[in-house]
């Protein structure tokens, strides 16, 4: 049949190892998944109650154009309802950019190593694809970046805070980019890990869409708002870049059920502000670790951390995931070496360590 060509070779995506696999194969009754960095405190409690009351229609299709969560996001993100775009998961908005501008006939650039869907829907397209290294600390390095753009230019991808480096880029260095960049290339900042950000100088990109129509900002409810499940993403633009995109969106993405969760979500700030408390101690406990065993690790403003483990990854991944622990190994990640691990909670978090911990005292005997 006439695939397109590009489709050779391309996998599709590998979810980690699911829980109740990894229990069978080791015996285990429990297993904690700090593989994703899913929210280890769940959603807001008011969600549950909310689906225990409420019933809906299942029969009639879903509101298509998202009004009601659109309406609340606007309002809590002081933009235009029109500026905003909705996707099942913002992998989904990141597919819908790669749809509407990419083709064999451009190019996009991102970072080596970022957040693979970016290459994924680049590939898939037909489009060139550019990676950039990344600079020591794991931020971008965006003065190469823009050496790179060229006039076939259609995208370029800045995650920030990085996955899976967790490293914050400059928010001067990202304004600087947006003002010598070309004001007809997409610049995509997708801040999936916004909620964990708390860096004195970084600078919320919304407030700059006036000055850069070219500019979308991606954001989720998977990560701070526990509801990954429920596949709910969004892109705040200009409102011509949203015109232009809007075409490409399936006419009913999100399902009522996702809408009406998020909206109950959105409504809990201080079930986020709990989380992003929880999550800065917690941190700190990993922080301590690779300091008292003088492992390298990267400066994260997210809920994960990437370490240096000085091991192979796959064996420290593989054992870990016998004692009940499923993290990210590097080198599914293109970081041999290393571990990205999921901050979850006090108790899952001493557990894990405990277990690297005997690791990295045997590997130093
Ligand atoms: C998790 C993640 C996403 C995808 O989130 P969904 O909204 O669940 O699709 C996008 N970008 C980055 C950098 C992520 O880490």
């Amino acid at each position: 049949m006439k695939f397109k060509k590009q489709l050779a070779g391309l996998q599709a995506y590998k979810p980690g190892r699911t829980m109740e696999e990894v229990k069978k194969q080791f015996g285990l009754n429990q297993v904690i998944k700090l593989a994703s960095n899913e929210n280890p405190l769940g959603s807001s409690p008011k969600v549950r109650e909310y689906l225990a009351t409420q019933s809906i229609d299942f029969a009639l299709y879903p509101d298509g154009y998202a009004q009601t969560i659109r309406d609340a996001v606007a309002e809590h993100l002081n933009v235009k309802p029109t500026q905003l775009i909705f996707g099942n998961g913002s992998d989904e908005v990141i597919l819908l950019i790669a749809r509407a501008l990419l083709s064999p006939e451009v190019n996009t650039i991102a970072a080596d190593i970022t957040f693979s869907q970016y290459a994924h829907n680049a590939k898939i397209e037909g489009a060139d694809f550019i990676a950039v290294a990344l600079n020591e600390d794991g931020t971008h390095d965006l003065e190469t970046m823009l050496q790179k753009v060229t006039d076939q230019t259609a995208v370029v991808w800045i995650c920030n805070p990085n996955n899976p480096t967790g490293s914050l880029t400059p928010s001067s260095a990202i304004y600087s980019f947006l003002q010598q960049a070309p004001k007809d290339v997409l610049v995509v900042v997708d801040e999936a890990y916004f909620e964990y950000v708390d860096a004195e100088d970084y600078i919320n990109p919304i407030q700059w869409l006036e000055e850069f129509p070219n500019l979308l900002i991606l954001r989720t409810f998977s990560k701070a708002y526990g509801l990954a499940a429920f596949r709910i993403g969004y892109g705040i633009g200009s409102e011509q870049v949203i015109a232009q995109l809007e075409p490409t969106r399936e006419p009913f993405n999100n399902t009522t059920l996702s809408q009406d969760v998020a909206q109950v979500a959105l409504q809990d700030q201080q079930f986020i502000a709990h989380t992003v408390e929880q999550n800065k101690q917690e941190k700190q406990r990993y922080v301590a670790f690779c300091e008292k065993h003088g492992l390298r690790y990267f400066p994260t403003q997210t809920n994960f951390i990437l370490i240096d483990i000085e091991q192979d990854s796959d064996e420290t991944f593989q054992y870990l995931m016998s004692k009940g622990y499923i993290v990210r190994s590097g080198n599914a990640l293109g970081l041999p070496g290393t571990l990205r691990i999921t901050i979850g909670t006090p108790e899952q978090n001493k557990g894990l360590l405990q277990e690297l911990e005997q690791l990295v005292l045997k590997q130093k005997v």
